[in-house]
């Protein structure tokens, strides 16, 4: 019998590999533009006709290439960046695999024109389905244009598996930024139908989000950062009153690259938790280093799915890096993205490699640490406990790093000469009551108003949370006579559900062994009278039912919520200067001053501009 094996020609072989690397205009899109990356190309330019289906050109200023290189980028496994299996662990550039250009010569008329800076002459390779119809030199300009027409040309069937144009060159459009927002250092323009999209100048990463996603994206970010052994976290999220309908708006950036990690995604919008509501999605453009020996980036063709070797650790991490912007992101400093000196945000050099950076991160961090707030903070009745904390203070504490933080002595007022000069101490003034139903003060960025319920929503909920954490409850407050309260058959599984949860918060509670249904209660945390115990458990067992709170997953949670929400002091009473100054020193002691346990914002800024621009 005869030989029946075949080497497949490498026509045929191209063709099957293309189908891998290049499935759809968008991703011979993000192999060029990324080999001209690759390249060192500051300024690079994309040119679409048709979504793709006609024509994708890029052309860029990068090194360009030698003329017996133009010939062999398009075989299989022609790469300049890697030579030994091992240079796979080290890899920092895009691409590597050495299968893009051949796979797009497979399925498509390339016509490259490239040349190298310190040549006068370059050369241009025209290819069509892997056959080579010309070489020969060309003027052109330095670095490369590769121009790839009539993609699919010979292969029908995945030409009309094409979708419609606006579809196409939506994909196109979503890869385009991906690498355009962590190429910030890079100018980029983009041309569809002779139409132009993007004119993206270099600049720093805040300039780069906000010119592909509008101005206004500067009012709807936070800034991020954080530096640790194992990774260094840097980048935006989005405010809480700004969330989405979609997951549309969120990218990780690893080490340079756009990459999709359910972990990672997960650990930002778990720092949410509480802060918007359910089927809603932050935006965050995170831009992460990690040591590339720590992570495998080939594990998927197109690379955009990535592993972890410290995956625990950098979940954990960017959790509290997004939760400390949110939290503490401060009133003061707003971001504001035409001010490029305010925040460092200077282009990493091609080539990169992030040294370890240094810890300066605090997972123990806890405000209530700091002195005497614990335990004093609910209570405005009480005279005892801490002395009035000054807003400056809070505006200082913004200004140090956490573990400088946990020491602090809130006790005193803190002198504010030191680090905020833009303070003015001039103008003293002192915190008033407007309407019954907001706190107004001066912040050295302008007036603040305060809505006062929600306020204290947040500052219990914040103390309640910390509770559940300490094993003995604090400040509970013995009550003279113990107090019955009596439940429903379903009430009572729920109650004796809930019971520990209830102790922690500083409830004595316990099921009376005579009267089933019964529960005696001989102490409370502070500021609940007796007689609202009753109303006040049948409120945490309907919370905890369902109904508005929902979005809840846990029962800690839900419980520190309901009995937040119970205490807190309502709109329409008048509070006592006194009052107003302890309900202040503590929101701003707490993680979140901004947002309610609910979700809702706390206060609002009037700065000076605003205040001029309603007065003109
Ligand atoms: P890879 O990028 O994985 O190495 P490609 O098929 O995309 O494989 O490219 C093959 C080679 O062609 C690259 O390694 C690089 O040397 C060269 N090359 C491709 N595009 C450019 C460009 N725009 N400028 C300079 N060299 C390029
Ligand atoms: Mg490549």
């Amino acid at each position: 019998m005869s030989d029946i094996i075949n080497l497949l020609p490498d026509s045929v072989a191209n063709q099957i590999a293309a189908g891998e690397v290049v499935d759809r205009p968008a991703s011979a899109v993000k192999e060029l533009v990324e080999n001209a990356i690759d390249a060192g190309a500051t300024s690079i330019q994309l040119i679409v006709k048709d979504a793709g289906r006609t024509l994708i050109q890029v052309i860029d200023n990068g090194c360009g290439m030698s003329d017996s290189d133009a010939r062999l980028c398009f075989e299989r496994h022609a790469t300049s960046k890697i030579h030994k299996a091992d240079d796979l662990f080290a890899i920092r550039t895009m691409g590597f695999r050495g299968e893009a250009l051949a796979s797009i010569a497979a399925v498509a008329q390339v016509e490259l024109r490239t040349r190298q800076h310190e040549n006068d002459l370059g050369t241009c390779v025209v290819i069509e389905g892997c056959d080579v119809k010309k070489q020969e030199p060309c003027t052109c300009a330095a670095g490369t244009s590769i121009a790839v027409r009539n993609l699919f040309y010979n292969i029908p069937a995945r030409r009309n598996f094409l979708k419609k144009d606006t579809i196409e060159f939506s994909h196109i459009d979503e890869i385009f930024r991906r690498i355009a927002i962590v190429n910030y250092n890079v100018a980029f323009s983009v041309h569809h139908n002779g139409k132009l999209l993007y004119d993206l100048k270099a600049g720093n990463k805040a300039q780069r989000i906000a010119s592909i996603f509008g101005m206004g994206a500067s009012e709807r970010l936070f800034p991020v950062e954080e530096s640790t052994d194992i990774v260094s976290v840097e980048g935006f999220v989005g405010k809480p009153e700004h969330v989405r309908k979609t997951r549309g708006e969120q990218y990780l950036f690893v080490n340079g690259r756009y990459i999709k990690h359910l972990a990672l995604g997960a650990a930002v919008e778990k720092a949410y938790t509480d802060l918007i509501p359910e089927r809603t999605y932050p935006s965050y453009f995170l831009f992460i280093k990690v040591d590339p020996s720590r992570i495998d980036v080939n594990i998927h063709p197109t690379k955009t799915e990535v592993r972890f070797v410290d995956e625990h650790a950098l979940f954990a991490i960017i959790r509290s890096a997004t939760k400390k912007a949110i939290g503490q992101f401060d009133l003061a400093t707003e971001l504001t993205f035409d001010q490029p000196e305010s925040l460092d945000l200077s282009p990493a050099p091609t080539g990169y490699i992030p040294d370890q950076p240094k810890v300066s991160f605090n997972p123990n961090y806890n405000p209530f640490n700091t002195g005497s707030s614990f335990h004093s903070g609910s209570s405005f009745r009480s005279d005892s406990g801490s002395s009035p904390r000054t807003i400056e203070a809070k505006e200082h504490f913004f200004d140090t790093t956490p573990e400088t933080e946990s020491q602090l002595d809130f006790s005193e007022p803190m002198p504010i000469e030191a680090k905020t000069p833009s303070i003015s101490t001039t103008e003293e003034s002192s915190p008033f009551c407007f309407a019954s139903k907001y706190i107004v003060t001066t912040l050295r960025s302008g007036v603040v108003f305060i809505d006062q319920q929600r306020a204290h929503e947040r500052i219990l909920f914040e103390q309640f949370m910390n509770r559940k954490e300490m094993t003995t409850p604090a400040g509970a407050q013995q009550l003279l006579f113990p107090v019955n309260c009596t439940f429903s058959p379903s009430d009572r599984e729920l109650m004796n559900e809930m019971v520990e949860d209830l102790r922690r918060l500083g409830f004595a509670i316990e099921p009376l062994a005579s009267s089933r249904g019964t529960f005696v209660v001989s102490a409370t945390p502070p500021d609940v009278a007796d007689s609202q115990l009753q109303s006040i458990f049948d409120q945490m067992l309907a919370d905890y039912k369902g109904g508005v709170m929902q979005k809840f997953a846990d029962r800690d949670r839900i419980l520190c919520l309901s009995l937040a929400r119970q205490l807190a002091v309502k709109c329409g009473t008048a509070l006592k200067t006194v009052e107003i100054q302890h309900l202040l020193a503590d929101l701003f002691s707490c993680q979140c001053p901004n947002i309610s346990p609910s979700g809702k914002k706390i206060m609002y800024i009037l700065n000076e501009t605003e205040l001029e621009e309603k007065l003109k």
